[in-house]
Parts: structure tokens; C-alpha cells; sequence
């Protein structure tokens, strides 16, 4: 398996486990953690536990050791994953993907971040210049990125809040010529609402902590994080992030990435924006709404580039066609303040879009003839949300379990049945592994028996966020501003009232249809796993919490996929492949056999090295149970060269 290291370091590779079975998981697990080992193999798939400290394993020394080595040559790690994804990519022009997969805080966004620096460090060794920036801006696009999209959790000081597939381009060199980024439900309810201990998304408190006097004073802002009800909640929570220091970092990337500066101030108009909306209060007038600060209605006015009085009008009035007519319909106190935090999480999240849409259209491909250059190749990376039980958990939950449902059958189906089928092809005996059975109960709330465990999904505000109603008269408000940066997030706010007919499609709708896209997607690449761990809830870096751990060990599946490995094996070759790199060890073969057929050959050269019980003989390759026997081979040809 990996190279060997000395077994005070626990097992590298589960598969060599003397006895499949929970406690031996858990104690090898546990024992490499504490020995600062926190990656290990099953097969190809990696697991990883977070560390929650630094360690020195990712710099340029560890990353020329696992260039270009094959992937058991060397210690687990996330670099042989991506090497192993690198080289299938560059050798056979196959796209491939690496899906990163486990609960919040377990390390996902991390081990992307350091496949995309390791893919960054082995490519372009002729520095080409535009190669060399089309690098820079697909690691700079994170920062962005995770300004805007992360959040402060209970689970993590940096938690991703929203789903994040990159695929990089490759030309015929190997050599990253561009990306595509799709994002995936941002959890945009935290835009006016936090639980306790939690904060909003980054960008707020960057912007008030880290922009200047002048800034702020122009966008009518105060450093005081309490002013404002959006974000008071977490305005006195400590953070591991130096909100100021990485303010500036992000302006720069923005910068660097291509932002012109009338779109870096618009979305820091939309941030002040949606912080002076969170402030506005409404009264009632007998049944009419009014609105008690209207001093912050001419600022939102200002900030977005439109009039005070049509700010006024959407936040209060609803245009509605009745028949012919159409008439403003005034709203009650309670339906005011719903369009309001309906405004302020609709503006924020066209925002995201907005900011990944920029990048996509800076990072493309762009002048690349496949006609001269061949196929451009792709590597995917997959950093999702994962599995989520909560207290309370509702719309939110429902959809990112379901991804994670999704992604748990794409593995079952291709690390699982392709084995399978496999086997079946070349009449290999298997024994057939299923799936288990979901059950769906109701009650008021209802429960859902997920692969990972049970949840009880809350059904209060389920509806509304799935409608995720935002007023049109909002749309059209945004549509007719004058800054051209605004309105072109807008397009659909072009139609007038009686335009308008069709429903939109419920959110639940629109994640579905996106979840189905990213599977078939995936499906169609040589997929590569790394399956994230968190060892506490504490984010300590000496605790191993081993009823936590097994719970995630239970659920990702790890002991059959243990299992699937043992029963399986780990090299397959066709016979004549094996031949022509092999038949230098034996006299039967070398230079050339006179046996009936390169089978016969093969069963001839693995009899004379004592092989025969590590292998098996298919219809049309050999099939190698452990990588050692191969390590024993590639040493005898070595010896024979
Ligand atoms: P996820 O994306 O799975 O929610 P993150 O990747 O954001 O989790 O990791 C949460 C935190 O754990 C990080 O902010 C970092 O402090 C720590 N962490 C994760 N992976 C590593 C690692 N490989 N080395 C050191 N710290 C890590
Ligand atoms: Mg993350």
C-alpha cells in the first residue's frame, strides 16, 4: 500500500487492517491523528481528519515528493489524489473530478484550497505568462469568494455557506488555461437573521471594520457593528479572521481578478444597502404602514442609485393587476417587514452571482482551438456542504441533505457498481452489496431517514422559503437604477406587471434541477474521493472524540468501502499490458512466450514470483489484490533493466 511508515504511525492504508471491523477503524484512525498523521488510504479514497492545528506538509518540499510518483508510493495525502487526478487527466485526456465530502468543519474547503495550490505548483514549468495568470486569478477567486459566501458557524470560524464546483481547464500540455465555477444555494437567510454565536456573512464586518473614514462616511456608515440589527447578534463574538486585514486582501483580489472600480463600490454600496435596510422600522397608522425612519429610505435611495419616494412605494405598496386594472395594494405592517428582509436577502444573493458570474467571465477559456490544440481537459472539484442535523432544522437542511444524498448514491454507484460490473464482465465471483432503504414518515414535522441518520425537518417556514417570494415591484425598482452595475443584475425587473404571468419555479425546483446537472456531471468524470472527518465540536486540535468520529466513519460509509477494497482488487491490467511491462522478470516470457495465450503467459510469470494467491485471472485482465505484490513486481523489472 502506501509507502511503509513505521507502524508506530498506525496503518497508511485501512485495506491492511488484520480484521475489518469498527474498533480497529476507530483505533487506527485515532492513533494516526494523535501522531499527526491525519491522512490515510482506502485504496484511492482519502480520509481525512482536521487537525485544527497547522502543519508543515504542504509546502514545496512535500509537493516535489508526490509530483508525478504513482499514488501508493508515497504517504497518504491530499497531493496524491491530485496527482492522481492530474495524471489520469494528462495521460489518457480523461476529465476527472475530486468530490470532497463531510460534515461542517471538517476540513472540505481546506483540502480544496491545497489540491488547487498543489495543481497551481506542478503546472506551467515553462512559466508561461498568460498560464502563470490564469493561475493567480483562480487562486485569488477564492478569497472573493469565501468573503462573500463564508460565514462564521458554531461548527466553523470560516464555514462555506454555500455549495462551490470548479472545473479547471487544461490545454494539450497540461497546463491550466481557465476555470468555471458553479455555486449552489447560498444560505441567504443568514443575511438578516443568525442563531446565537453565529455571525453573517464575512463581507459585512469586513467592510465595517477594514474600510476607511472617508468610505464609510460615503456610504453613511458607523464602525459600530451593534447599529445594526442584521448583524448584531454576532457583533461582539471574537473571530479567528482579522476582519480589517483581510478587508484589504479582498479589495485587492477584487482588484486583481479584474473588477472594474465602479463595480468594487457598487457592492459595497449593496452591502451598506442591505445593513441600512435591516434598520428600517415600520408604524402603523391605523392600518397603514408608514415607515418611522425615513431618513434611512433616502440613504438606501442614494446607495442604490434610485428615488427616495419609489423606495418608499416598494416597501410598502404592491402592484397587482386585477383584470384589466392595476392598482397599488397596500401592504400590512407584517407584510411590509417580510418584503423588506425578502429585498435584503434577494440583493445579496444577486450579489454573489453576481461577483461568481464576474469571475467566470474572467477565468474562461478564452482563444483556445481545439482544432490546433487538441482537447482541453478538465479537472472538477467538489466542496459541498455536508450532511447537516441540527436542533431545528428546515428548508435549508432539506435541500443540502438531499444533495448529500445525491452525491452518497454517485459514490455508491461508481466506486460500488463499477467494481461490480466489472467483475461481472470479466466472471470474477462477487458478492452483491445494496443500498439501504430510505423511509419517509409524517406527523406536523416530518422525518426523514437520510443513509447518514434521521432527520426531523421542521415544516414552520418550509412553504415560504421554498415560494422564496420577493415582490416584483422590488425587481422593477432595482431594474430602473441608474447604476448601470445594479440594474444589469436585474434583467427580469424589464417586464412590466402585466408581464408577468408565469410563476417561478419554487427554490426547491430550481436546487433539484441543479443537483441533477452536478451528478450527471460528475458521472461523466473519473471520479476521485477525499472523505473529511471532524474529530470534536471544540475545534481542538488534541481531542478525538471517538462516538463523533465513528458516527461519521458509520455514515460516509468507510468500513464497506474497506470491505469493497479487501474484496476487491486494487490493480487491474489487460494481459497484454501486463506482459509488455513485465515479461522481462521471467524465462517464460522473455523476450517472447511460445504459450497459447498471453493469459497462460501471465499465470506462467506470476506462478514463478509466488503470486498466485494475490491474484485473480478475468476473461481479459488480471486483477491484483494488493498494491505490495505490484510494488515486488515494478522492483524485479527494475533489477531485470
Ligand atoms: P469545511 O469546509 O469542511 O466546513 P474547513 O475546510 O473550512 O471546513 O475547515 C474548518 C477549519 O478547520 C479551518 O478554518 C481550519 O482552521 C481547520 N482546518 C481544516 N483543515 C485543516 C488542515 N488541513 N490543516 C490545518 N487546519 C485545518
Ligand atoms: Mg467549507
Amino acid at each position: 500500500m502506501a509507502e511503509q511508515e513505521s507502524l508506530e504511525f498506525g496503518k497508511a492504508d485501512f485495506v491492511l487492517m488484520d480484521t475489518v471491523s469498527m474498533p480497529e477503524f476507530m483505533a487506527n484512525l485515532r492513533l494516526r491523528f494523535e501522531k499527526g498523521r491525519i491522512y490515510t488510504f482506502i485504496g484511492e479514497v482519502v480520509v481525512s481528519v482536521n487537525p485544527y492545528k497547522l502543519l508543515n506538509i504542504y509546502g514545496r518540499d512535500t509537493i516535489e515528493q508526490y509530483k508525478g510518483r504513482e499514488l501508493y508510493e508515497r504517504p497518504p495525502h491530499l497531493f496524491a489524489i491530485a496527482d492522481a487526478a492530474y495524471k489520469a487527466m494528462k495521460r489518457r485526456s480523461k476529465d476527472t473530478c475530486i468530490v470532497i465530502s463531510g460534515e461542517s468543519g471538517a476540513g472540505k474547503t481546506e483540502a480544496s484550497k491545497y489540491i488547487m495550490q498543489y495543481i497551481a505548483a506542478i503546472t506551467n514549468p515553462s512559466q508561461r505568462a498568460e498560464v502563470e495568470r490564469v493561475k493567480n486569478m483562480l487562486l485569488k477567486s477564492n478569497c472573493v469568494l469565501e468573503a462573500f459566501g463564508n460565514a462564521k458557524t458554531n461548527r466553523n470560524d470560516n464555514s462555506s455557506r454555500f455549495g462551490k464546483y470548479m472545473d479547471i481547464n487544461f490545454d494539450f500540455k497540461g497546463d491550466p488555461i481557465g476555470g468555471h465555477i458553479n455555486n449552489y444555494l447560498l444560505e441567504k437567510s443568514r443575511v438578516i437573521v443568525q442563531q446565537p454565536g453565529e455571525r453573517s456573512f464575512h463581507s459585512f464586518y469586513q467592510l465595517l471594520q477594514g474600510g476607511s473614514e472617508q468610505m464609510l462616511r460615503s456610504l453613511h456608515l458607523q464602525k459600530s457593528l451593534s447599529s445594526y440589527n442584521y448583524i448584531h447578534v454576532g457583533a461582539q463574538l471574537k473571530s479567528s479572521i482579522n476582519d480589517a486585514a483581510e478587508f484589504r486582501v479582498v479589495a485587492d483580489a477584487m482588484k486583481v481578478i479584474g473588477f472594474k472600480p465602479e463595480e468594487i463600490q457598487t457592492v459595497y454600496k449593496i452591502l451598506a444597502a442591505i445593513l441600512h435596510l435591516g434598520n428600517l422600522k415600520f408604524v402603523v397608522d391605523g392600518d397603514t404602514p408608514l415607515i418611522e425612519n425615513g431618513k434611512v429610505v433616502s440613504i438606501i435611495a442614494e446607495l442604490l442609485s434610485t428615488k427616495t419616494d419609489m423606495v418608499e412605494k416598494a416597501l410598502l405598496y404592491r402592484t397587482v393587476a386585477t383584470g384589466r386594472d392595476i392598482i397599488d395594494k397596500q401592504h400590512t405592517e407584517q407584510e411590509a417587514s417580510y418584503g423588506r428582509d425578502a429585498f435584503a436577502k434577494a440583493i445579496y444573493e444577486r450579489l454573489f452571482c453576481w461577483i461568481v458570474t464576474r469571475i467566470n467571465d474572467i477565468i474562461e477559456v478564452k482563444n483556445y482551438d481545439t482544432t490546433i490544440h487538441g482537447k482541453n481537459t478538465v479537472i472538477g472539484v467538489l466542496d459541498i456542504y455536508g450532511f447537516e442535523i441540527f436542533d431545528n432544522n428546515s428548508f435549508e437542511q432539506f435541500c443540502i441533505n438531499y444533495c448529500n444524498e445525491k452525491l452518497q448514491q454517485l459514490f455508491i454507484q461508481l466506486v460500488l457498481k463499477q467494481e461490480q460490473e466489472e467483475y461481472q464482465r470479466e466472471g470474477i465471483p462477487w458478492k452483491h452489496l445494496c443500498a439501504s432503504d430510505k423511509i419517509l414518515e409524517f406527523d406536523r414535522d416530518f422525518r426523514i431517514r437520510h443513509y447518514a441518520g434521521d432527520v426531523v425537518y421542521s415544516v414552520i417556514g418550509f412553504i415560504d422559503k421554498n415560494k422564496d417570494t420577493l415582490f416584483q415591484d422590488f425587481k422593477r425598482l432595482m431594474y430602473n437604477s441608474s447604476n448601470p452595475v445594479l440594474k444589469n443584475m436585474w434583467p427580469e425587473g424589464k417586464l412590466s406587471i402585466t408581464e408577468v404571468t408565469k410563476r417561478p419555479l419554487t427554490a426547491a425546483t430550481l436546487f433539484k434541477n441543479s443537483m441533477i446537472a452536478l451528478v450527471d456531471n460528475l458521472a461523466s468524470k473519473e471520479p476521485y474521493y477525499v472523505r473529511c472527518i471532524k474529530p470534536n465540536d471544540k475545534k481542538s486540535p488534541q481531542i478525538f472524540d471517538d462516538e463523533r468520529c465513528r458516527h461519521q466513519v458509520e455514515y460516509l460509509g468507510l468500513l464497506e468501502n474497506v470491505r469493497v477494497r479487501r474484496a476487491g482488487f486494487a490493480f487491474r491490467q489487460t494481459y497484454e499490458k501486463f506482459l509488455h511491462r513485465y515479461k522481462m522478470i521471467s524465462e517464460f516470457t522473455w523476450p517472447n512466450h511460445d504459450l497459447p495465450s498471453d493469459k497462460e503467459a501471465v499465470k506462467k510469470l506470476i506462478e514463478r514470483c509466488g503470486f498466485q494467491d494475490d491474484v485473480a485471472y478475468g476473461k481479459t485482465k488480471i486483477f491484483i489484490r494488493t498494491p505490495r505484490t505490484l510494488f515486488t513486481l515494478e522492483e524485479l523489472r527494475a533489477q531485470m533493466l
